[in-house]
């Protein structure tokens, strides 16, 4: 589909249901954050909104006034509903009942300019709080009973978060964090970065191409993170009070804890890779002659011992959130070098 990189298996679901024209009303989209699953979204609709999209065709032409629409954000029969619009402070409470029922009545109205009307709501794990059962429900009723046309493209970072109910009414379409080399070949194809520079950002991108995108227009974002790894590599040599001190920072909430969990793993991985010997590793530069470094001092058995509870952290951090209590008890396991 136009513009996605990746994820075939996705893609093909929605191309199938286009060509066999057995579209869903309701579709969710999950895998983590970065991925491309707005992306793909975006595509599915533009390619169902499309004037000159050949029968045999799944894709958008991207050239036709709908098509044009969609490109600039005024289709008027494609909606989207993101908290990521909202100031970060009023994400969680962007997506409310209010939303919604301003949803079901933009979805009862006929198209505009389409056969379709269609919305795609990202991020529901956002909808958190008190209100969320009534915003959910709100939601739930428009699944439940859509007019004709309508389709809903909802995306999800956090499965588990989501209804059963919800779930169970929309088809489910699960994408997978890219691979270093898919990210690295679109960075060069669609954005025109220089191949050096694509291979740096697809090993830091941990899977993640929105991120790659982002540090390519943000070249601060590849210094924090490349910051971040420097530190990370670093806590092997710092003392109990210097771990504890830095969990503050490393864990300063959720989100950040698990960006940081996610880094780190990435990178621990090829400490461990290298402790057993491999010499192809994700990381590169600095961030891998630490990795080799550190790899070769500690030996398979403790760099493998440290990745289990890297993994370990990750899983209870989703479980139990404490994002400071979890970070201050990783770093106590943490193998100390001098
Ligand atoms: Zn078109």
């Amino acid at each position: 589909m136009r513009g996605v990189v990746g994820n075939r298996h996705a893609q093909s679901l929605l191309e199938r249901a286009i060509l066999t024209d057995q579209v869903s009303h309701a579709y969710l989209l999950t895998g983590p954050e970065g991925i491309g699953k707005v992306t793909l979204a975006q595509a599915f609709a533009a390619a169902l909104l499309c004037q000159r999209r050949p029968p045999d065709s799944a894709e958008a032409c991207g050239e036709c006034l709908a098509c044009r629409k969609i490109a600039h954000g005024n289709h008027p029969d494609l909606i989207m509903v993101s908290p990521l619009l909202a100031p970060p402070d009023k994400r969680k409470s962007a997506i409310n009942v209010d939303v919604i029922r301003e949803v079901t009545r933009l979805a009862s109205l006929a198209p505009y300019e389409s056969a379709w009307r269609i919305f795609i709501l990202p991020r529901i794990e956002l909808i958190t709080g008190i209100s969320a059962l009534s915003t959910f429900n709100a939601l739930l009723k428009t699944l439940e009973e859509p007019p004709p046309g309508v389709v809903i493209l909802l995306t999800s970072a956090e499965l588990d978060t989501v209804l059963p109910t919800m779930i169970s009414r929309c088809q489910l379409i699960p994408m997978q964090p890219l691979s270093p080399e898919e990210i690295a070949q679109a960075l060069e194809s669609h954005w025109h970065v220089a191949p050096e520079e694509a291979r740096r950002l697809s090993t830091l991108a941990n899977g993640r191409i929105g991120w790659a995108i982002a540090a390519h227009e943000h070249p601060e974002r590849r210094e924090q993170r490349e910051e971040l790894l420097r530190t990370l590599a670093g806590l092997t040599s710092a003392t109990r009070d210097e771990r504890l001190k830095h969990a503050q920072t490393l864990a300063s909430d959720t989100e950040t804890a698990r960006q940081t969990f996610d880094l780190w793993l990435l990178w621990w991985r090829d400490v461990t890779l290298a402790a057993n010997g491999a010499t192809t590793l994700a990381t590169t530069g600095e961030a891998r002659a630490q990795a080799e470094r550190q790899g070769r001092v500690l030996g398979p058995a403790r760099a493998q011992g440290f990745l289990q509870a890297l993994i370990a952290a990750q899983i209870a951090l989703d479980q139990q959130g404490n994002p400071r209590l979890t970070m201050e008890n990783t770093l106590l396991e943490l193998p100390r070098l001098s």
